[in-house]
């Protein structure tokens, strides 16, 4: 049995001075019931926390430690930054090298601006995208993540295929009324709201694997439907990569699906565990980004060498050693195959998503292919089940609406215990 005293006692001060207590909503535990662990060290698979505890990892920080925690490769580029100093607010030969290695590894980036995470790259590329096409609206999708630019944050009610509703307060309806929603793998819902709102739509955004309401792919077919309508209607196609890019494929979805958007946001591994985004596409939409262009997009921070170092070594490693994506796709296999045993061993009827080192055992018998049939899913019965494996030492996000990432460090033994664990939990939390 865990027991977080000291944890417990942190979250309790930190409630006096932060916001629940938490530098970002996801990291309380709000969904599952009872306290955020606070971490002190990560070394591979494991989490150390300030009770000693050791939790095995399905985290990552949320997607960037592809190669698990403390990896020397981006540790060492990181030390040898650190003595140059930590900031110049000036351009670096690494900005150059970066580029072009991001340049080279992912289809659709021909120019690329680097920024300081997930949440600029998304609110920046819409903004450009806007520019290039002189109109206002974007189309996202119900159940996609893209950061927390006001943009972003509009849910559609039922049938309000027209115009958004505010999905947090202080986004204005002015903001809402500009970003329109469509259920995710609804290409013609995208079709009814681009055939509404003729010469007015400036951007798709999606992410082209959904990882933020669970692990959802895109069926066979949506992500062409889009890119063809895109091109129709003079629409600027953007893939938010910023989980999976270089996670799913060193070049991520748009590599391995084979659709090339306008436009790509990436984040999280990008950075090796450094706050970095960039967002990045077509030569001549890039070209209207400041000083280049008039969309005015800025970073005092931005390119920073300490970040650029790490990033470097993270992306140079993946781009030398594709074989990693072979690996963990099978080690992922591996526990889901696992995990669909147990299920049946105990006659539950869930279902599994899985692409590569992403996967989501979500507590429905529903296939699920958007929010709508996400939402099925017993929340309840997944907070017993996140909270039996954390008290077995498994660390995975904390809610049924995320996806959990595997990391190289998780060896096939590791597998089998997470496999195991599982079992072991599945059986505490049904009874
Ligand atoms: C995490 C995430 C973001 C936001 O990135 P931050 O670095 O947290 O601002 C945007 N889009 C997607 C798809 C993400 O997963």
């Amino acid at each position: 049995m865990i027991k977080a005293p000291v944890s417990n006692e942190l979250f309790e001060r930190a409630q006096h001075t932060i916001p629940g207590g938490v530098n970002s909503p996801v990291r309380a535990f709000r969904a599952v019931g009872g306290n955020p662990r606070f971490m002190v060290s990560a070394k591979g698979p494991y989490l150390y926390d300030e009770d000693g505890n050791r939790y095995m990892e399905f985290i990552n920080s949320w997607g960037p430690m592809i190669l698990g925690h403390a990896n020397e490769v981006v540790q060492e580029a990181i030390q040898a930054a650190v003595p140059k100093s930590l900031s110049f607010g000036a351009p670096t030969r690494k900005e150059v090298e970066i580029a072009e290695l991001i340049v080279s590894m992912v289809p659709s980036i021909e120019k690329v601006r680097m920024v300081n995470s997930g949440t600029e790259a998304t609110m920046s590329a819409i903004r450009v995208a806007r520019g290039y096409t002189g109109r206002n609206k974007i189309i996202k999708f119900e159940g996609c993540y893209h950061g927390h630019g006001d943009s972003f944050l509009i849910a559609a009610g039922s049938g309000a295929i027209t115009l958004g509703v505010p999905d947090s307060p202080g986004v204005t309806e002015g903001v809402a009324a500009d970003t329109l929603t469509a259920p995710y793998n609804n290409l013609e819902a995208v079709m009814q709201l681009v055939e509404a709102n003729k010469e007015k739509v400036a951007a798709i955004i999606l992410e082209p694997v959904a990882g933020n309401m669970g692990l959802v792919l895109p069926q066979d077919g949506f992500l062409q439907g889009l890119r063809n309508l895109c091109d129709q209607e003079g629409i600027v196609l953007i893939f938010d990569e910023v989980m999976t890019g270089f996670r799913l494929a060193p070049g991520g979805v748009q590599q391995l699906f084979g659709v090339t958007p306008d436009m790509t946001t990436l984040g999280k591994i990008i950075g090796g565990g450094m706050p970095v985004g960039a967002y990045g596409g077509k030569k001549e939409i890039m070209d209207f980004v400041a000083p280049a262009g008039p969309v005015y997009q800025a970073g005092t921070l931005s390119g920073n060498p300490i970040a650029m170092a790490a990033g470097m070594a993270m992306l140079n490693y993946l781009n030398d050693h594709k074989e990693v994506y072979q690996q963990l796709e099978e080690r992922t296999s591996s526990i889901v195959a696992g995990i669909r045993k147990n299920l049946q061993d105990l006659g539950l009827n869930c279902t599994i998503n899985h692409v590569g080192s992403m996967f989501s055992l979500f507590f429905t018998d529903q296939p699920v292919v958007d929010f709508e049939s996400a939402k099925t899913s017993d929340t309840a019965l997944f907070g017993r089940y996140f909270n039996s494996m954390l008290q077995r030492g498994i660390y995975l996000a904390p809610s049924q609406y995320e996806a959990l990432f595997v990391s190289t460090a998780i060896t096939e033994e590791l597998a089998q215990q997470f496999v195991q664990t599982n079992l072991e939990a599945l059986k505490e939390a049904v009874n």
